[in-house]
This record gives C-alpha cells, sequence and structure tokens, in this order.
C-alpha cells in the first residue's frame, strides 16, 4: 500500500478543458493535481486542432505559390518536403505543450503522468508503467476528452488511420480515400488535396458539414471540386482490403458496390467520450446516451463533489467549449456562482474557405419561434476581400425583428474563423443591428462585410443595391 496523496483538485486530463481547469482553479486558491497519462496539452495540441491547421497552412502556402497567376506571380518549380512539413506541424505541437506545461508550473499545479481510476467518490488510483500511487481530493474535474470510432470491417492499422494517424504520415498519400465527410474529415482531406494528394471523400449522410447551411457549404463543395476532391453522398463504406502498398474501400452509393484504390483510408465518423474504463460506472455516476455524462449548469456531475467538462459532456465537440467550461468549472469548485451559457459559442470549420457559425442560423431562429431580421453581405462586394483575391464568401446576420437583437451569425470567406469573433463578442454583449452597423470598422477590412450585413438587414446598405 502507498500513502495518499492528500489535494484539494484533482483535474484528469490535460486537453483544452483540464489544463484551463487547472489553471483557473490554482488561481483561486485552491491546491490542484492534474493527471495525464498521455502528452500534456490532449487532443487538441498534440492530435487536433494544432496540428491539423499547421498543415492546413502549408497547403495554402503550397496551393498560393501555384495560384498566384491572376496577381502576376508566377513560380516554377514549386515543390513540397513533406517530411519538412510534418518537422513544422511538430514544431508548432512541441512550442505549445511545452508552454501548457510551463504554465501548468507556474500556477504550482502539480503534474502527475498516469491513468487515473477511480476507487470512491474521493479517491483515486494513478497508474503509471510501473507503479501505482492514491490520490484524496475534495474534488474532482474530469477532463479525459474523446477517440475515434471505429467503425465494423475498418479496423485501424497502418493504412486505415484516424485522424491521429493521419496527421503522422511518413509519406504524402498519393491517393487519400477519407470516410466521413464532418468537420474533421472535410478539414484534412482539403489539407491533403492542397498538398497533392488525390483526394475521395465519402460520406453516408446527402451531404456533407451538415452542422453549417447549405449555402455555406456548397461553397465549400465547390471549392473541394476546384481542387480535385471526389465527394460521394448518401455513400456506405462496406469494408477495405489492405494490401504493401495500399487499400481497396468498397462502398455502396445508389444501389451499387464501388471500389476506389488509396494509398490510406482515413476513417473519421465520430469521437466516442473517454468515460469507460476509469470506474465511473461503479461510482453510480449518471450518464446520457452514448457515454456522455449529465452535468448541471456548473459542470457538476450526480455526484456533487464530480465534476465534468468538455467531449465527455453533451454539446459541440470542440476546444474552446471545453476550455470555457474548464473556467465554469474551478470557478464552482471555489464555491463561485459561475453557471454555463452557450448562446455564443462559435463553431468554425478550417475549409477553403472556411466557414464559421456562432448563436443560432435563420432556420434554427425561425424554429425556436423568432421573428427574425437578416442581413447578407458578400466578399465580392468589399474592396479588402478583392485585393486578397478572395472574393467567395458572405456574412449572415439574424436578428430579432422586434428590436434587432443579434442572436446569430454566419460566415463563410476568407478568415471566417478570425471574423467570428466579433459576432460572438456582440450577441454575448447583448448588442442589435444597429451598434453593429454603427461600430466603425477599419476600411478597407474583411470586418466592413460585417458592418454591411447589419446594414442591410436594416434596410440601409452603402455599397449594394
Ligand atoms: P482532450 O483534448 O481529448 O484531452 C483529454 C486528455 O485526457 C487526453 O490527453 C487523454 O490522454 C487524457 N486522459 C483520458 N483518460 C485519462 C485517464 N483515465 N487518466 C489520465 N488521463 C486521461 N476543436 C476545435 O475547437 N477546433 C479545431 O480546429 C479542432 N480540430 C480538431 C481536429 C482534429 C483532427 C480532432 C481529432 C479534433 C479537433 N478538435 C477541434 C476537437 C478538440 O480537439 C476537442 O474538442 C478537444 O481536444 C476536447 O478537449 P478535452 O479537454 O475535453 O479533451
Amino acid at each position: 500500500g502507498d500513502f495518499p496523496i492528500e489535494t484539494d483538485t484533482l483535474v484528469v486530463g490535460s486537453g483544452p478543458g483540464g489544463y484551463v481547469a487547472a489553471i483557473r482553479a490554482a488561481q483561486l486558491g485552491q491546491k490542484v493535481t492534474i493527471v495525464e497519462k498521455n502528452t500534456i496539452g490532449g487532443v487538441c495540441l498534440n492530435v487536433g486542432c494544432i496540428p491539423s491547421k499547421a498543415l492546413i497552412s502549408v497547403g495554402h502556402r503550397f496551393v498560393g505559390a501555384q495560384e498566384a497567376d491572376a496577381m502576376g506571380i508566377t513560380a516554377s518549380d514549386v515543390k513540397l518536403d513533406f517530411s519538412k512539413a510534418m518537422a513544422f506541424k511538430e514544431s508548432v505541437v512541441k512550442k505549445l505543450t511545452g508552454g501548457v506545461e510551463g504554465l501548468l508550473k507556474g500556477n504550482k499545479v502539480d503534474i502527475v503522468k498516469g491513468e487515473a481510476y477511480f476507487v470512491d467518490a474521493n479517491t483515486a488510483r494513478v497508474m503509471d508503467d510501473n507503479s501505482a500511487q492514491t490520490y484524496k481530493f475534495k474534488n474532482v474535474i474530469l477532463a479525459t476528452g474523446a477517440r475515434p470510432v471505429e467503425i465494423p470491417n475498418f479496423k485501424f492499422s497502418k493504412r486505415v488511420v484516424n485522424s491521429t494517424g493521419a496527421l503522422e504520415l511518413q509519406e504524402l498519400p498519393k491517393k487519400l480515400v477519407v470516410i466521413g465527410g464532418g468537420y474533421i474529415g472535410t478539414e484534412l482531406g482539403s489539407a491533403y488535396a492542397n498538398l497533392g494528394s488525390e483526394v475521395t471523400i465519402i460520406e453516408g449522410a446527402d451531404d456533407i458539414l451538415t452542422g453549417f447551411e447549405k449555402q455555406m457549404t456548397q461553397l465549400v463543395k465547390k471549392g473541394l471540386k476546384k481542387k480535385g476532391v471526389e465527394v460521394v453522398v448518401k455513400a456506405t463504406a462496406k469494408g477495405v482490403e489492405e494490401t504493401d502498398t495500399g487499400v481497396k474501400v468498397t462502398y455502396e452509393a445508389k444501389g451499387e458496390e464501388k471500389t476506389v484504390e488509396a494509398d490510406y483510408v482515413l476513417v473519421t465518423v465520430g469521437r466516442r467520450p473517454n468515460t469507460d474504463e476509469m470506474g465511473l460506472e461503479e461510482l453510480g455516476l449518471k450518464f446520457e446516451e452514448r457515454g456522455l455524462l449529465s452535468v448541471d449548469k456548473q459542470c457538476r456531475t450526480s455526484i456533487p463533489n464530480i465534476y465534468a467538462i468538455g467531449d465527455i459532456v453533451p454539446g459541440l465537440q470542440l476546444a474552446h467549449k471545453a476550455s470555457y467550461e474548464g473556467k465554469i468549472a474551478a470557478e464552482a469548485v471555489a464555491g463561485e456562482k459561475s453557471e454555463v451559457d452557450y448562446m455564443a459559442i462559435p463553431a468554425v470549420c478550417f475549409t477553403d474557405p472556411e466557414l464559421a457559425t456562432v448563436g443560432l442560423n435563420e432556420k434554427q431562429a425561425k424554429d425556436e419561434g423568432y421573428e427574425v431580421s437578416v442581413g447578407k453581405f458578400p466578399f465580392a462586394a468589399n474592396g479588402r476581400a478583392l485585393a486578397l483575391n478572395a472574393t467567395d464568401g458572405f456574412v449572415k446576420l439574424v436578428a430579432r425583428k422586434e428590436d434587432g437583437l443579434l442572436i446569430g451569425a454566419q460566415i463563410a470567406g476568407e478568415n471566417a474563423s478570425d471574423m467570428i469573433a466579433e459576432m460572438a463578442l456582440a450577441i454575448e454583449g447583448g448588442m442589435t443591428l444597429e451598434d453593429v452597423s454603427m461600430t466603425i470598422h477599419a476600411h478597407p477590412t474583411l470586418g466592413e462585410i460585417t458592418m454591411e450585413a447589419a446594414e442591410v438587414a436594416l434596410g440601409t446598405p452603402i455599397h449594394i443595391l
């Protein structure tokens, strides 16, 4: 037996949920221990958001160098050194994970390597390869994230990869099949297409990126087509045959069975919460469907001193949502009254063009019974977008008709990922269309598109008839 180590707050998992919760809890005077079985930074920093965005940037530079003809640039002999690109991606990851570790230490959070298993609601065993240590805690914040779902007949292997494998390939695939047209599949498919792979996306539903409005996904599909990406919808992946040099993927579409050969197949059809194998069922915690934990507005589970955040609780599986909940849970642990409010959580898809949404879209608003004013303004009528040679896209604002209160925004286009922040702030701040239209936006910037969309909704646009 060992001597238990006592701590105020135990945090399990060091992704964007866990590390943020740990830092905030420490700032609020708690003695905090964070347990991580893998690498600091979780999925997001190591095998998710960050490495994927690094590869996406490489793809953009590569394509940008080849397609600058319209601006008078002809580059010959533009080459990609894939292993260098991967080394760049890795260096970005290392900088960030190192940075997070430094932040945890600087906030006096104890970092423990190992896998946590719960003995009771105040006790966890943390095991690594050759030792086990008991921790006693007053409160625990679970932030154990999610893992890729495996589907029948597609067992992960060297050539049948999940998103983690797709971010760690040793060679650029000549041909890549992606099963699943969600944001992860579409982002990685786009990235590899930009890097030079021939990509096929196979999706079961009748469209890709079903979380976004059709008028937005249409632009992405146009972009994919331009890259030569084949998108097959309403298709069921049947199986894969693996050889030394590649894969043969069979799928069914329109009642016909088809085969496509490739070097790798990436399967991204969803992520399952890591709430099993930790002793949580034995504690009697209440679960929702699909392994998600039930929580209240303070991220508290059915056992009052056990909190859960991020990908293991209902809602969007996104890093910033995990971090937001991390702050709320840490504040709740410290006795504060903080509660979650999901009105203004943005969601971004880093495709070409980028898609971003926050709050409600027009249909959702109507379904919720709002009478709405909608304003839409195209990138093509904005000077900066023209100067950037990035004219595909639009900003759409959704407001409550009676008083112009902003309740949602959708942006498709270059830098939508950054532009959506202004709309999140506006919604969070309870602003109206008039507030946005009377906010002075620097000229020439893409931000003016948002201002003009507000003017459109108000019926007084300047730069469109
Ligand atoms: P995670 O980041 O998954 O971290 C959980 C941690 O807990 C892991 O490190 C794990 O090792 C550890 N752990 C699990 N069980 C135990 C245990 N028993 N003991 C100890 N440690 C344990 N989101 C975005 O917002 N933007 C993006 O652009 C984006 N891109 C993505 C791209 C890809 C390819 C993928 C896969 C995901 C992407 N996501 C993105 C989603 C994002 O990564 C997740 O929503 C986010 O990481 C969830 O954070 P979390 O803290 O809940 O869990």
